[in-house]
């Protein structure tokens, strides 16, 4: 038997408690919600496992759900869901790297289970383009790249690696999620200049279809990605000498 890696990215826990909200003229339910036991909302609009679109701060005058703000796209991807804010799907919206609202990623069989009624099997799949734009949102710019580990001589700060990775996920191609991992894959880390000096962790193999990666954090989504534009992007002269030779 192969050893595959797990995926290393945590699920996050969420719990709510429902409360009754006095209106202008009527009373509506709220809930105070938790994620990973901090205070996520104090007023989000209830939903349920099949909601495809969140809203984390209900409306307090009317508690229609619709009316509020912040509202958080749910999607499916694999054994997971995953909350996006929802303007981030949208390039027009310029935001600074540094203050991205927090992309979340739950277990899909406790997220079915936390929130009771619905089923999330009814919720869209992640596309293609949205993990295109959550990738190169959540990619740092390469100006912060500091430190790579393993070394690379041609590129110390790993900002060579972070502008190509951006230039060739912005062209046009395919990034498609595949079901084989690859068996002995690499992980890449990049120091990044942000306070808590954070990382970039991303693994790197091949499996029979090619060369395949996962981005574990900055960027993070959790599955094994294929296809063109990711062989394009980490088919590098410095990441070949680290591969596993001879195997595929
Ligand atoms: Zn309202």
């Amino acid at each position: 038997m192969p050893e595959f890696l797990a995926i290393p990215i945590k699920s996050s826990s969420l719990t709510y408690e429902p409360y009754q909200f006095s209106g202008e003229s009527y009373f509506f339910w709220l809930w105070r919600v938790e994620i990973d036991g901090e205070v996520f909302s104090k007023t989000m609009s209830p939903i349920q496992a099949s909601d495809a679109r969140v809203e984390r701060y209900g409306c307090t005058n009317c508690g229609v759900a619709g009316d509020g703000t912040g509202f958080y796209a749910v999607r499916r991807l694999g054994g997971r869901v995953v909350w996006i804010y929802e303007e981030l799907l949208d390039f027009e919206t310029v935001r600074e790297f540094e203050n991205l609202p927090e992309f979340f990623v739950f277990d899909r069989n406790d997220y079915g289970a936390m929130l009771g009624a619905g089923s999330d099997a009814e919720l869209p799949e992640l596309t293609m383009s949205e993990m295109r734009t959550l990738i190169l949102r959540y990619l740092p710019p390469a100006s912060l790249g500091l430190y790579i580990n393993p070394e690379c001589p041609y590129d110390p700060s790993g900002s060579a690696l972070l502008k190509h990775v951006h230039l060739v996920l912005s062209g046009s191609g395919d990034i498609t999620p595949v079901s084989e991992p690859p068996e002995r894959p690499i992980e890449i880390r990049i120091g990044l200049d942000l306070p808590g000096a954070p990382e970039c962790c991303w693994f790197v193999g091949k499996n029979d279809a090619g060369t395949c990666a996962m981005f574990a954090a900055f960027p993070k989504l959790p599955c094994w990605l294929g296809g063109q534009q990711i062989a394009t992007a980490f088919d590098t002269p410095g990441i070949e000498r680290l591969l596993p030779q001879g195997e595929n």
